[in-house]
Protein backbone atom coordinates (compact mmCIF):
# COMPACT_ATOMS: atom_id res chain seq x y z
CA UNK A 1 0.00 0.00 0.00
CA UNK A 2 1.37 3.77 -0.80
CA UNK A 3 1.11 5.81 1.30
CA UNK A 4 1.71 9.89 1.44
CA UNK A 5 3.10 10.88 4.89
CA UNK A 6 2.80 14.75 4.96
CA UNK A 7 4.94 16.22 8.09
CA UNK A 8 7.45 19.39 8.38
CA UNK A 9 9.07 18.07 11.83
CA UNK A 10 11.99 16.09 10.84
CA UNK A 11 12.60 13.80 13.81
CA UNK A 12 8.72 12.80 13.91
CA UNK A 13 9.12 12.58 9.84
CA UNK A 14 12.05 10.32 9.81
CA UNK A 15 10.86 8.05 13.16
CA UNK A 16 7.45 7.21 10.84
CA UNK A 17 9.30 6.89 7.76
CA UNK A 18 11.51 4.27 9.51
CA UNK A 19 8.50 2.90 11.53
CA UNK A 20 5.99 2.67 8.36
CA UNK A 21 8.83 1.11 5.99
CA UNK A 22 9.44 -1.65 8.00
CA UNK A 23 5.78 -2.58 7.97
CA UNK A 24 6.47 -2.91 4.06
CA UNK A 25 4.50 0.65 3.44
CA UNK A 26 5.89 2.27 -0.11
CA UNK A 27 5.86 5.38 1.92
CA UNK A 28 6.50 9.27 0.02
CA UNK A 29 7.40 12.13 2.52
CA UNK A 30 6.82 15.64 2.14
CA UNK A 31 7.32 18.48 4.07
CA UNK A 32 5.15 21.48 3.32
CA UNK A 33 1.61 21.76 1.94
CA UNK A 34 2.61 22.71 -1.66
CA UNK A 35 4.45 19.87 -1.59
CA UNK A 36 1.70 17.39 -0.54
CA UNK A 37 -0.85 19.28 -3.20
CA UNK A 38 1.48 18.33 -5.62
CA UNK A 39 2.46 14.59 -4.30
CA UNK A 40 -1.25 14.03 -4.56
CA UNK A 41 -2.09 15.21 -8.08
CA UNK A 42 0.66 13.82 -9.18
CA UNK A 43 0.44 10.10 -7.41
CA UNK A 44 -2.58 7.89 -6.15
CA UNK A 45 -2.48 6.99 -2.39
CA UNK A 46 -4.05 4.54 -0.74
CA UNK A 47 -3.66 6.86 2.57
CA UNK A 48 -2.69 10.30 3.65
CA UNK A 49 -1.11 10.84 7.48
CA UNK A 50 -1.70 14.75 7.46
CA UNK A 51 0.11 17.31 9.53
CA UNK A 52 -2.02 20.08 10.41
CA UNK A 53 0.46 22.81 11.25
CA UNK A 54 2.38 23.19 8.02
CA UNK A 55 4.59 25.53 6.15
CA UNK A 56 3.51 27.43 3.16
CA UNK A 57 0.11 25.58 3.11
CA UNK A 58 -1.40 24.39 6.53
CA UNK A 59 -2.97 21.11 6.63
CA UNK A 60 -6.47 22.02 6.83
CA UNK A 61 -6.41 23.67 3.17
CA UNK A 62 -4.63 21.08 1.92
CA UNK A 63 -7.15 18.79 3.04
CA UNK A 64 -10.28 21.13 1.96
CA UNK A 65 -8.39 21.14 -1.39
CA UNK A 66 -8.18 17.35 -1.51
CA UNK A 67 -12.43 16.95 -0.74
CA UNK A 68 -13.06 19.94 -2.81
CA UNK A 69 -11.81 17.91 -5.82
CA UNK A 70 -14.10 14.89 -4.48
CA UNK A 71 -10.90 12.61 -3.50
CA UNK A 72 -11.74 10.13 -1.30
CA UNK A 73 -8.60 9.04 -0.16
CA UNK A 74 -8.31 8.58 3.31
CA UNK A 75 -6.77 11.06 5.83
CA UNK A 76 -5.54 10.29 9.11
CA UNK A 77 -4.79 14.11 10.32
CA UNK A 78 -2.13 14.25 13.29
CA UNK A 79 -2.47 16.84 15.89
CA UNK A 80 -1.32 17.77 19.31
CA UNK A 81 -2.91 16.40 22.08
CA UNK A 82 -4.30 19.76 23.42
CA UNK A 83 -6.12 20.71 19.96
CA UNK A 84 -8.97 19.36 20.82
CA UNK A 85 -10.93 22.78 18.39
CA UNK A 86 -8.44 21.54 15.22
CA UNK A 87 -8.70 17.51 15.88
CA UNK A 88 -12.83 18.72 15.51
CA UNK A 89 -12.32 20.91 12.54
CA UNK A 90 -10.10 18.72 10.67
CA UNK A 91 -12.48 15.38 10.93
CA UNK A 92 -15.27 18.04 10.09
CA UNK A 93 -13.34 19.06 6.69
CA UNK A 94 -13.39 15.46 5.53
CA UNK A 95 -10.47 13.88 7.65
CA UNK A 96 -11.41 10.04 8.34
CA UNK A 97 -9.11 9.83 11.78
CA UNK A 98 -6.91 11.04 13.72
CA UNK A 99 -3.69 10.47 15.79
CA UNK A 100 -2.12 12.37 19.00
CA UNK A 101 1.48 13.27 19.13
CA UNK A 102 3.64 12.48 20.48
CA UNK A 103 2.35 9.66 18.91
CA UNK A 104 1.61 5.48 20.34
CA UNK A 105 3.16 3.95 17.70
CA UNK A 106 1.00 0.77 17.58
CA UNK A 107 -1.98 2.53 17.73
CA UNK A 108 -0.82 4.78 14.98
CA UNK A 109 -0.49 1.60 13.23
CA UNK A 110 -3.60 0.21 14.17
CA UNK A 111 -5.49 3.43 12.83
CA UNK A 112 -3.83 3.31 9.85
CA UNK A 113 -4.91 -0.89 8.95
CA UNK A 114 -8.20 0.13 10.16
CA UNK A 115 -8.56 2.40 7.47
CA UNK A 116 -7.29 0.78 5.06
CA UNK A 117 -9.77 -2.10 5.80
CA UNK A 118 -12.93 0.53 6.02
CA UNK A 119 -11.69 1.91 2.45
CA UNK A 120 -11.70 -1.95 0.89
CA UNK A 121 -15.22 -2.24 2.28
CA UNK A 122 -14.22 -5.07 4.34
CA UNK A 123 -15.52 -5.60 8.17
CA UNK A 124 -13.48 -8.61 8.73
CA UNK A 125 -9.97 -8.26 9.38
CA UNK A 126 -9.22 -11.54 8.10
CA UNK A 127 -9.23 -12.86 4.34
CA UNK A 128 -9.70 -16.35 3.76
CA UNK A 129 -10.59 -18.39 0.25
CA UNK A 130 -10.50 -21.69 -0.62
CA UNK A 131 -8.33 -22.85 2.69
CA UNK A 132 -5.73 -19.50 2.55
CA UNK A 133 -5.96 -17.35 5.26
CA UNK A 134 -4.28 -14.25 5.60
CA UNK A 135 -4.38 -11.66 8.73
CA UNK A 136 -3.29 -8.14 7.58
CA UNK A 137 -2.88 -6.95 10.93
CA UNK A 138 -0.90 -9.58 12.44
CA UNK A 139 0.58 -10.72 9.04
CA UNK A 140 -0.60 -14.41 10.02
CA UNK A 141 -1.01 -16.90 6.65
CA UNK A 142 -1.75 -19.91 6.74
CA UNK A 143 -2.46 -22.82 4.02
CA UNK A 144 -4.82 -25.85 4.70
CA UNK A 145 -4.49 -24.86 8.66
CA UNK A 146 -0.25 -24.66 7.78
CA UNK A 147 1.18 -21.58 8.93
CA UNK A 148 3.41 -19.88 5.87
CA UNK A 149 5.61 -16.78 6.25
CA UNK A 150 6.28 -13.86 3.89
CA UNK A 151 8.67 -11.77 3.18
CA UNK A 152 8.15 -7.96 3.03
CA UNK A 153 7.97 -7.35 -0.74
CA UNK A 154 5.78 -10.44 -1.14
CA UNK A 155 3.58 -8.60 1.70
CA UNK A 156 3.67 -5.31 -0.12
CA UNK A 157 2.29 -7.19 -3.25
CA UNK A 158 -0.37 -9.34 -1.91
CA UNK A 159 -1.89 -6.44 0.25
CA UNK A 160 -3.32 -3.91 -1.96
CA UNK A 161 -4.63 -7.20 -3.98
CA UNK A 162 -6.52 -8.33 -0.92
CA UNK A 163 -7.83 -5.01 -0.14
CA UNK A 164 -9.79 -5.28 -2.60
CA UNK A 165 -10.92 -8.75 -3.66
CA UNK A 166 -12.25 -9.09 -7.28
CA UNK A 167 -10.72 -6.27 -8.42
CA UNK A 168 -7.77 -6.39 -10.81
CA UNK A 169 -4.51 -4.39 -10.23
CA UNK A 170 -2.14 -3.75 -13.45
CA UNK A 171 1.28 -4.69 -12.71
CA UNK A 172 2.30 -0.92 -12.93
CA UNK A 173 -0.29 -0.52 -10.26
CA UNK A 174 1.35 -2.96 -7.95
CA UNK A 175 4.93 -1.55 -8.70
CA UNK A 176 3.56 1.54 -7.10
CA UNK A 177 2.80 0.03 -4.30
CA UNK A 178 5.67 -1.63 -4.00
CA UNK A 179 7.97 1.30 -4.08
CA UNK A 180 8.63 4.96 -3.16
CA UNK A 181 9.95 7.58 -5.34
CA UNK A 182 13.64 6.76 -4.30
CA UNK A 183 13.88 3.44 -4.88
CA UNK A 184 14.99 1.68 -8.30
CA UNK A 185 12.54 -0.71 -9.93
CA UNK A 186 13.82 -3.68 -11.84
CA UNK A 187 11.30 -4.69 -14.64
CA UNK A 188 9.84 -7.74 -13.43
CA UNK A 189 9.80 -7.25 -9.65
CA UNK A 190 6.65 -7.88 -9.63
CA UNK A 191 6.87 -10.89 -11.58
CA UNK A 192 8.95 -11.94 -9.28
CA UNK A 193 6.92 -11.67 -6.28
CA UNK A 194 4.04 -13.20 -8.04
CA UNK A 195 5.67 -16.24 -8.61
CA UNK A 196 6.93 -16.43 -4.92
CA UNK A 197 3.29 -16.34 -3.42
CA UNK A 198 1.83 -18.59 -5.69
CA UNK A 199 4.64 -20.92 -4.29
CA UNK A 200 4.19 -20.60 -1.08
CA UNK A 201 -0.08 -19.79 -1.45
CA UNK A 202 -1.18 -21.95 -4.16
CA UNK A 203 -1.55 -21.71 -7.74
CA UNK A 204 -5.40 -20.43 -7.07
CA UNK A 205 -4.76 -17.08 -4.92
CA UNK A 206 -3.22 -14.69 -7.01
CA UNK A 207 -5.18 -14.93 -11.01
CA UNK A 208 -3.53 -13.66 -13.83
CA UNK A 209 -6.11 -11.77 -15.90
CA UNK A 210 -4.82 -12.08 -19.43
CA UNK A 211 -3.50 -8.28 -20.37
CA UNK A 212 -4.66 -6.71 -17.63
CA UNK A 213 -2.82 -7.48 -14.40
CA UNK A 214 -3.78 -9.57 -11.36
CA UNK A 215 -6.57 -10.11 -8.36
CA UNK A 216 -7.77 -12.56 -5.63
CA UNK A 217 -10.88 -14.05 -5.66
CA UNK A 218 -13.85 -12.87 -3.98
CA UNK A 219 -14.38 -14.74 -0.28
CA1 LIG B 1 3.91 20.59 12.11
Amino acid sequence: MRLLLVEDDLMIGEQLLDLLRAEHYAVDWVRDGEQADGALAAQQYDLVILDLGLPKRDGMSVLRGLRAQKKTVPVLISTARDAVEQRIAGLDAGADDYVLKPFDLDELLARIRALLRRASGRAEPVYEHKGVSVNPATREVSVQGQSVSLSAREWAVLEPLLARPGLVLSRQQLEEKLYSWKDEISSNAVEVYIHGLRKKLGPELIQNVRGVGYRVPKE
